[in-house]
């Protein structure tokens, strides 16, 4: 089997499991208890959140909640902090491509509760023009949200310039979801009110996030109960689930430099042995996270074709959610401006740093044979 759609899950690694095991059994206890295993239970959740907050380098400015996943976390930041600050303002701004956690929380907070929401378009290379964001900021606005790094495409967000352009707006707070950039790309998470991602791209366990923000903001709870993670975040914390992450991101994040280079050589021969097919246009830039490479058929369809690779053991994505018509298609590339038809016949491979040139190889031969095999659209 060969594997390439890490952007869509990444296994957990044996470290991970084993920390996972270790400190379940080791410190099982409610880390709310007051007793002795508790209070052990405790020290270890509260290491783990000082490792994550440590690796992001906002040890002294921000605080980490121990969460589900990114969605759970985008839905928290999102919905918790227009709702909190609503008096402010209700004015909330995202992009045309974020992934469907952050833009239905945005709808929502549109459809059912007043907000005047403000979807950005992208360029054509799928990144977001600080300029475009300028131009709908005011001081009404309370809420930005703007992706690190596209999971369709792997375009990049510049979150330096966008961070100043909210920050000049004392009342608006600046989420990112860095989901598909955290541990591979550089991200200035300093810059960042609030942070989102999910443990089981970083080779930690599914069913694991965080949600780290700035100390002082206070999102309205949505899981009211015991108290727990400040208050946010009600229930029993998984100590294990916790501390395995913290882990995981801790590896990532001291081998993303090797990790991204190899990456980075991986992706160059991918492109250029795709570069190949006249079949193929691109939809990803040279640019962009080098985890990713997504590309249109000319002629074929790509679910066809997504199934012929599955047929020879090779996973990728061909990505969709499905347009107004019922039939697949990517909004992330139609806001890009890319054809219909393209935006209906994509596929993503993401690979991973340890993914071989071989892999790459057999991908290479499986798509020239089906593309020669399976009859055109
Ligand atoms: N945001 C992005 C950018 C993602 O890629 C994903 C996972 N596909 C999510 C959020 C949601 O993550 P999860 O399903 O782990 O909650």
């Amino acid at each position: 089997m060969i594997y390439l759609d890490y952007a869509s899950t990444c296994p957990p690694s044996e470290a991970v499991i084993q920390e996972f095991a270790r400190v379940s059994q080791a410190s099982f206890g409610n880390a709310s208890s007051k007793h002795v295993v508790g209070r052990e239970a405790s020290r270890v959740l509260e290491s783990a959140r000082a490792s994550v907050l440590d690796s992001l380098r906002v040890k002294l400015t921000h605080r980490c909640l121990f969460l589900s996943g990114a969605t759970e976390a985008n839905n928290l930041a999102i919905k918790g902090v227009a709702l909190a600050y609503q008096n402010r303002g209700k004015r909330i701004i995202t992009t045309q491509v974020e992934h469907p956690s952050v833009l239905n929380a945005f709808r929502q907070l549109g459809d059912k509760f007043g907000f005047e929401v403000v979807f950005l378009p992208v360029q054509e290379n799928g990144s977001v023009d600080p300029a475009a964001l300028q131009k709908e900021m005011s001081k009404d606005v309370i809420l930005v949200s703007i992706m690190a790094v596209n999971n369709e495409t792997g375009a990049i967000n510049d979150l330096d310039a966008l961070s100043a352009i909210v920050h000049s707006f004392p009342k608006a707070f600046f989420h990112s979801d860095v989901t598909q950039g955290i541990g591979k790309i550089k991200i200035p998470y300093e810059k960042l009110d609030l942070i989102s991602f999910s443990g089981h791209k970083i080779a930690a366990l599914k069913g694991t996030g965080c949600l780290v923000m700035k100390k002082t903001i206070e999102p309205l709870p949505f899981s009211s109960g015991g108290d727990q993670e400040y208050g946010i975040r009600s229930g029993t914390v998984d100590v294990g689930g916790a501390h395995s992450l913290a882990f995981a991101l801790k590896q990532v994040t001291a081998n993303q430099a090797e990790n991204s280079k190899k990456t980075s050589l991986l992706r160059d021969y991918l492109w250029e042995k795709l570069s190949e097919f006249d079949e193929i246009s691109f939809n990803s830039v040279k640019n962009g996270s080098p985890y990713v490479v997504n590309f249109s058929l000319r002629r074929h369809k790509a679910s066809v074709i997504v199934e012929g690779l599955s047929e020879r053991g090779i996973c990728v994505s061909s990505i969709s959610a499905c347009s107004s018509k019922g039939e697949p298609i990517s909004y992330v590339l139609e806001a890009m401006g890319k054809s219909h038809d393209d935006a209906a016949n994509s596929i993503r491979v993401s690979p991973a740093p340890w993914t071989s040139k071989e892999e790459i190889d057999a991908l290479i031969d499986a798509l020239r044979v089906l593309f020669k095999e399976v009859r055109p659209r």
